[in-house]
């Protein structure tokens, strides 16, 4: 059903540019496949912006968290993130404001939500839900926001903050009752509210508790999310036994291994880009620490980075062997 109405809401916010570019995009990735040689068409038709990489949280397998990006951190100024919707929104079919950080802590991320839905943008975005306060929930409710993904690990206050370092859950759990309470009581379907658990080998445990949870809360999805390990091939006590809902498995030689063979492919280059709080376009989530900038959108177009020299052999080094981008080797996409 949340799948269904998400995809009503994409729908009434397409445009015959948005669609025709969009197919664009499809053609280029599929010609490229073939001929091994890059051609982008289309214009980025999802973005995600960093509003900031701040965060209240100290997760052990998050530069935020951790305090260990070598790029600078901030919060993206006004002036940037209109400039962004201004010159991409018309081909624009999703819209995430996350990257790294907790976007609520930027004080004008809800304004930056309703920027974009005026211009008929899709709005997402993704969070620890600490700060769901009265204040907060009314506003996220007036702002168009569409889609609110929380990041909950845990149904105990104990597995919940072994990951999720420093959070507390009765805060999380008290703001999501008060979201979907005041989204009921003005009879208004968005933001279609996912919760989002990252299964662990020390809460995998709690599946059950969880679902039955989820469902008496009235969440709208309940999403298990596979974790990814940094260092992987010698194991962790993060990965998961349950194989399910692990992305490695262990080889014959005793390391851990991609559960997924890696292809030659990643349609996510053909569709859209990530920015970063001051700017700096990287080519998908994965690069945390931006380590393949593109280009810098504080004096360059989105249009000229999309299809720039860089850009392009970005590309083209996927295309041929993957396996040689270091990003790359610990992605299932
Ligand atoms: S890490 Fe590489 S393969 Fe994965 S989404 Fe990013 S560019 Fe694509």
């Amino acid at each position: 059903m949340n799948k269904l109405i998400t995809a009503i809401s994409h729908t009434k916010l397409l445009s015959w540019k948005k669609v025709s570019n969009y197919l664009l995009l499809l053609a280029s990735f599929q010609v490229s496949r073939i001929t091994k040689n890059p051609k982008i068409w289309g214009k980025p038709t999802t973005l995600s912006i960093e509003p900031t990489t701040s965060c209240n949280l100290r997760c052990p397998e998050c530069p935020s968290g951790l305090r260990s990006f070598t790029r600078p951190t901030g919060m993206i100024k006004e002036d940037l993130f209109k400039k962004i919707i201004d010159e991409n929104g018309l081909y624009l079919t999703y819209l995430h404001l996350y990257f790294q950080g907790e976007p609520y802590l930027h004080p004008k991320f809800l304004d930056f939500v309703s920027y974009a839905n005026q211009r008929r943008v899709f709005t997402a975005t993704s969070t620890n839900a600490h700060y769901l306060t009265k204040e907060n929930v009314e506003k996220t409710l007036d702002s168009g926001l569409k889609q609110l993904i929380v990041s909950m690990d845990g149904i105990t206050q104990e597995i919940y903050q072994d990951y999720r370092v420093g959070g507390n859950l009765s805060k999380v759990k008290e703001g999501l009752k008060l979201l979907i309470h005041k989204r009921a009581e003005r009879k208004s379907l968005f933001p279609r509210i996912i919760l989002q658990f990252l299964v662990t080998g020390k809460n995998e445990h709690q599946l059950e508790e969880l679902k039955s949870w989820a469902k008496s809360m009235k969440v709208d999805e309940l999403q298990l999310k596979s974790a990814q390990i940094y260092g992987f091939e010698n194991g962790s006590d993060l990965i998961p036994k349950d194989s399910k809902y692990s992305r490695y498995i262990l080889g014959k030689n005793g390391k851990w291994k991609l559960k997924k063979e890696i292809e030659n492919k990643c349609w996510r280059m053909w569709q859209g880009s990530v920015v970063t709080w001051d700017g700096r376009v990287v080519p998908c989530c994965f690069d945390k620490d931006g380590e393949h900038v593109m280009g810098q959108l504080t004096n360059q177009s989105l249009k000229e980075i999309w299809q720039n020299a860089k850009y392009l052999h970005f590309r083209s080094s996927l295309l041929h062997d993957r396996k040689q981008i270091e990003i790359c080797k610990n992605c299932t996409e």
